[in-house]
C-alpha cells in the first residue's frame, strides 16, 4: 500500500468515530492504523519520527487525558489538509502523539515566552526536562538550562507520580 492509500484508509477510519471524540479514543485509532501501515514508512522515517515506538506503546500509560491534544480539531486538520509526501505524514502522525502523551507544565518558556513547556523524560537517566516545542529550549527540574544526555520522551504516569513524590507529592 502506498502512503495516499494508507492515508485515506486513516480517515475511513475516522468517519467511524463521533465527533466529539475524546484524545485518548483518537490515539487508540491512530495507533492500530499505525500498526497495520507502519511498512508504508521507510525504516529512516520510523526513526526519525518515533513511529515504531509510538505503534508498540502502551496507551494506557499515558496521560492522555491531561494533554492539550484537541482531537475534534486534529481531525479536522487532518482532513482539511492532506499531507504532501510521506514525511508529511509522517510529522503529522507524530505531532498527534507527541501533543496526546506530553503534558504542559504551567511555565511559560523562559526564552521568549512562545509556549508552555511540556514535561518531558531524558531517557535513560529517567530525569525531568521540561522542553519548548517552538524555540526547543530544554531545562531541567530545577530550571537550569539542559545540557543533552539522552532522548527526551513521553514519561508515564507512573513516572510523573514518581517526581511528584520526589517534590513532597506537588504536581510535577
Ligand atoms: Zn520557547
Amino acid at each position: 500500500m502506498n502512503w495516499k492509500r494508507a492515508y485515506s484508509a486513516l480517515l475511513t477510519q475516522l468517519d467511524g468515530l463521533r465527533p466529539d471524540l475524546s484524545s485518548r479514543e483518537l490515539l487508540v485509532v491512530l495507533q492500530s492504523w499505525l500498526q497495520r501501515q507502519l511498512a508504508v514508512f521507510s525504516s529512516a522515517l520510523q526513526e526519525d519520527y518515533g513511529l515504531r515506538s509510538y505503534s508498540s506503546l502502551d496507551l494506557a500509560r499515558y496521560p492522555i487525558d491531561g494533554s492539550s491534544l484537541n482531537a475534534a480539531e486534529e481531525v479536522r486538520q487532518l482532513r482539511l489538509v492532506p499531507p504532501g509526501s510521506v514525511d508529511g505524514l509522517a510529522m503529522r502522525v507524530r505531532d498527534i502523539f507527541w501533543s496526546g502523551l506530553t503534558i504542559e507544565s504551567g511555565i511559560d518558556c523562559p526564552r521568549f515566552k512562545d509556549s508552555e513547556l511540556r514535561i518531558l523524560m531524558e531517557e535513560g537517566t529517567q530525569q525531568l526536562v521540561r522542553a519548548c516545542d517552538v524555540c526547543l529550549w530544554a531545562e531541567t527540574r530545577n530550571g537550569e538550562h539542559w545540557q543533552p544526555g539522552g532522548r527526551l520522551v513521553p514519561p508515564t504516569i507512573e513516572q510523573l507520580e514518581l517526581w511528584a513524590i520526589a517534590d513532597g507529592g506537588k504536581p510535577a
